[in-house]
């Protein structure tokens, strides 16, 4: 008996997140065989935690919004070093959602869309490496989780969608599949990374008591109120407001409320600045020994 299984796709995916499925939705559809593999079961990959909603100007909740304003808040937001979207940092309300359930329902609708286009799924199994020949990449081995046989995977090409490394922090809303397998597939198969430092944080999460340990604040608490501050009840944001963000922001506490509740004719909190800022603020806090008795700050759900 061979010591391992061979399968054979055009295209192989790594990763069964929204990034995977919708390459293999796209794959499938342009009629060559492609499969999807998974850490965990279909349906469970991060992109079905992504509750908050996805940023879209549409510009039905505000008529000033439109997309020239979201790329302008978007490389605003990198500093202008990059092609990335920022969540906080949007001008005006922007977040298409479904109720709380946005990655389910992304998800769903992706694999169920898949599955009927004829792709092949192999859950539970873990890639450990790229194959080459040549210079070229050529499929990828693993192993299932079940009964831990290898596999190996031959493929035309090969697409890595494995998400996020949020494993290589200590605290954490990631799951243990998260622990940067794409990078190190790619680097070891040759790959040069760049912009490794590019690490974007999701500024809120609880640290305490451990039982919720990890768990996402979702930023909808800032945007409809929420504020932060230190040990001394100091709502430190208003202390550091970037030069570019001025003009864009309250310049009190009373303006900055009125935003959260729709006043069109007010700026927004400092509080809903982009992602780094917030995490750097809060950060400051807790090195200069202002933080929460966990080493953290309050997230507190009101102005009060
Ligand atoms: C708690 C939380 C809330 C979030 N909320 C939002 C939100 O409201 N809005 C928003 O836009 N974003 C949100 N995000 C971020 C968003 O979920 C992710 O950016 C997005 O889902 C990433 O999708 P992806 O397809 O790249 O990867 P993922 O959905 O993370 O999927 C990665 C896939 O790769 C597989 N994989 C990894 N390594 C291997 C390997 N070695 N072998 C085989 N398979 C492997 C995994 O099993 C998984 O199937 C949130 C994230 C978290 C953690």
């Amino acid at each position: 008996m061979a010591e391992y299984i061979t399968h054979e796709h055009d295209v192989l995916i790594i990763g069964a997140g929204g990034a995977g499925l919708r390459a293999a939705v796209e794959a499938s559809a342009a009629g060559v065989t492609a499969a999807v593999i998974s850490k965990s079961l279909l349906g469970k990959a991060h992109t079905v935690m992504a509750e908050g909603g996805v940023a879209a100007a549409m510009g039905n909740v505000d008529d000033r919004d439109n997309w020239r304003v979201h790329f302008s808040d978007t490389m605003r937001g990198g500093q202008y070093l990059n092609m990335q979207r920022d969540f906080g940092g949007h001008r005006y309300a922007r977040l298409a959602h479904v109720g709380d359930r946005t990655g389910l329902e992304m998800i769903r609708t992706l694999q169920d869309h898949g599955i009927h286009l004829g792709l092949d799924v192999f859950m539970e199994h873990t890639v450990v490496t790229l194959l080459k020949d040549g210079e070229r990449i050529a499929g990828a081995f693993g192993y299932d989780r079940e009964r831990g046989r290898f596999h190996l995977f031959r493929a035309k090409a090969v697409v890595l969608a494995t998400g996020g490394i949020g494993r290589a922090y200590k605290i954490t809303s990631n799951s243990w599949e998260y622990t940067g397998d794409g990078h190190a597939l790619a680097y070891d198969a040759g790959a040069a990374l760049m912009d490794m430092e590019f690490v974007q944080f999701h500024p809120t999460g609880m640290i305490w008591p451990p039982s919720v340990r990890g768990i996402l604040v979702t930023e909808g608490v800032r945007g409809e109120g929420g504020v932060l501050r230190n040990k001394d009840g100091e709502r430190f944001m208003f202390k550091d407001i970037p030069p570019l963000y001025v003009n864009q922001t309250a310049s009190s506490e009373e303006e900055g409320w009125r935003y959260t509740q729709g006043d069109k004719n007010a700026r927004r909190p400092p509080e809903l600045l982009t992602r780094d800022h917030v995490a750097r603020c809060i950060m400051r806090e807790v090195k200069a020994g202002r933080g929460s008795p966990h080493g953290g700050v309050f997230s507190l759900p009101t102005l009060t």
